[in-house]
């Protein structure tokens, strides 16, 4: 059986060699340009986006410019700066704070603008001018672009969706998620005037043009992904109210469709009122006081634009009217209202510099969404819904694919990574020290992107326990580790180890029952503990599977 299972283990390692390179090979220079921080990207750190754009809804084209303000960050360095625009925009002209106009080449979505800067300057300014027939979102917000739709009443609704296709598929900028507006950014539409413009952050000026057009300039003072610079443009009208958070009142908007508004004053509240609740407590304050909380009603499901969190899930608990978990749970609470605002710590509090980390916004994101519901509906409910989402996990490849590339893993980083977050609480067994872990990530790492390592690494710390070879088994690999026990009651033992997994994996397990408890470590290596008659049923699959993403193995000898 042993040699069998080594050839076996050959042989899917050959093979995994092979898949490895040959995806490595379908990366392109286009992916390096994008995902990479090349010389042309390193010298330079974007302190604030300053966009105009003019949408047209007829001829589906948009024009603009971007104001780029940046820090110079590295002495030495060449003459050139990336600016990434994607296909088929076009850039017209870029022009220095000095008035001097930049000579730029293309290469593909990438263009080379040759900049040279006078030594010593630490400061400087571009302005990008563009214009174009965008991409079309084909399926929002998955599938993204610029969407040019109609509202119910047939009446021109347009937004942009670009998480993973990034923001340079609408605006000019230095699109990769490590390098964020340090003083955010302000995002100024021009529509016809029966037309409202709504994006991040507050509304700051409102100007009417005596060619029937108006101009809405919204600024955000936080850092902000570059995705999550989003222009909303339709018939919307707002109502505003106040939620007394850790941090004082904030300011929640709303700005929905007008047909919509009483709904909308009847429903949206109370979910977004039960959502602060329970995020405040678990995260910690709501990270953009400062920019105010916003929902916008959009036609596609949703997305987790900062501080103008795109709302589109019809006025209904679930996900659109479903259920993801199988379980009932999922159909108390509107989905979009909590996962996408779930993301105003993870994702937008917390980015990662790089795609491929990208479980820790939807891993930490979809975790929100069992915590909210501990928070409503208490712990049993919460663990019931996390384990019915496992349902969903299909293990068909790693999570944290390769970096640099721009490369995002395995859509399993919403459902397993929030599997292994559980996992990982359940073995430390101490809420409070969970929370505050969890309130630590967003104090510590407060505005900032981050690697997977440094969450990895803070959690660990915290924890007190190494746990770098379980996120390695759940996040790299796609084994799920067996558990598998053998019960000795003639000598009260208990036999463990772990199974189909890596070599060096050794979650701990903490086995909770009413009256008793027990801390094991399991290895590959054979251990095992004294047990009470009343322990066993600490050991029982079922229990197991409920705390733990593993897979209970119940032997009925040592031998088999
Ligand atoms: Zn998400």
């Amino acid at each position: 059986m042993e040699n069998q299972k080594n050839l076996l283990f050959l042989l899917a390692t050959l093979f995994m060699t092979v898949v490895l390179q040959a995806q490595k090979s379908d990366f392109n220079r286009q992916d390096s340009l994008r995902g990479t921080i090349n010389e042309e990207r390193s010298w330079w750190d974007v302190l604030h986006y300053d966009i105009t754009v003019k949408p047209d809804f007829n001829k589906k084209t948009t024009k603009g410019k971007n104001i780029i303000t940046y820090k110079v960050v590295e002495d030495s360095h060449g003459d050139y700066m990336q600016i990434d625009l994607q296909e088929p925009l076009h850039i017209d002209s870029i022009v220095t704070d000095d008035a001097k106009k930049l000579r730029f080449s293309r290469e593909g979505n990438a263009w080379h603008v040759q900049n040279k800067i006078s030594a010593g300057k630490k400061e400087g300014k571009i302005t990008v001018y563009f214009n174009g027939t965008p991409r079309e979102a084909v399926r929002a917000p998955w599938d993204g672009g610029w969407s040019f739709s109609k509202d119910s009443l047939d009446r021109p609704l347009m937004t942009v969706t670009c998480q993973g296709l990034g923001a340079s598929i609408w605006y000019p900028n230095k699109d990769h998620q490590s390098d964020e507006p340090d003083n955010g950014a302000t995002l100024t539409m021009i529509v016809p005037n029966e037309l409202t413009g709504v994006a991040n952050g507050r509304l700051k000026e409102k100007r009417e043009h005596n060619d029937g057009t108006t101009s809405y300039t919204w600024e955000v003072k936080s850092p902000i992904n570059n995705y999550n610079l989003i222009p909303y443009i339709g018939h919307y009208v707002n109502f505003k109210e106040t939620y007394a958070g850790l941090k004082g009142d904030l300011d929640l908007d709303y700005w929905v469709l007008d047909y919509n508004l009483k709904r909308a004053k009847s429903y949206l509240p109370n979910e977004v009122h039960n959502m602060l609740d329970s995020f405040e407590y678990w995260f910690g304050p709501y990270p953009f006081y400062e920019d105010g909380f916003k929902l916008v009603d959009v036609d596609h499901t949703g997305m987790e634009h900062q501080s103008a969190v795109a709302y589109g899930n019809h006025y209904k608990p679930g996900y659109r009217g479903r259920d993801g978990s199988g379980t009932g749970i999922g159909l108390l609470w509107d989905f979009i209202v909590i996962h996408e605002s779930g993301h105003e710590w993870f994702g937008n509090n917390i980015t990662t510099k790089d795609l491929a980390d990208m479980y820790i916004h939807e891993g930490f994101t979809n975790y929100s969404e069992t915590l909210f519901i501990e928070s409503m509906y208490g712990a049993d409910a919460a663990n019931d819904y996390n384990w019915g989402i496992r349902r969903g996990i299909r293990n068909d490849r790693p999570i944290i694919p390769e970096y640099g590339v721009n490369a995002q893993g395995s859509g399993d980083m919403y459902t397993k990574g929030s599997n292994m977050i559980h996992t990982i609480r359940h073995s430390i067994n101490n809420d409070q020290l969970f929370r505050n872990i969890l309130t630590g990530l967003n104090r510590v790492f407060y505005h900032q992107t981050v690697t997977s390592n440094q969450v990895h690494d803070y959690i660990s710390k915290k924890a007190g326990f190494d746990y770098s070879a379980v996120f390695h088994q759940y996040l790299k690999t796609t084994q799920i580790p067996e558990i598998v026990l053998f019960a000795d009651a003639k000598n009260n033992r208990m036999y463990f180890k772990y199974d189909n997994c890596e070599e060096g994996f050794n979650l701990p397990l903490s086995l909770v029952g009413k009256h008793t408890h027990l801390k094991i470590f399991p290895t590959t290596e054979w251990q095992s503990v004294e047990v009470s008659n009343d322990q066993y049923v600490l050991f029982s699959a079922p229990r197991i599977e409920k705390m733990y993403y593993l897979t209970p193995k119940v032997l009925n000898s040592l031998k088999e």
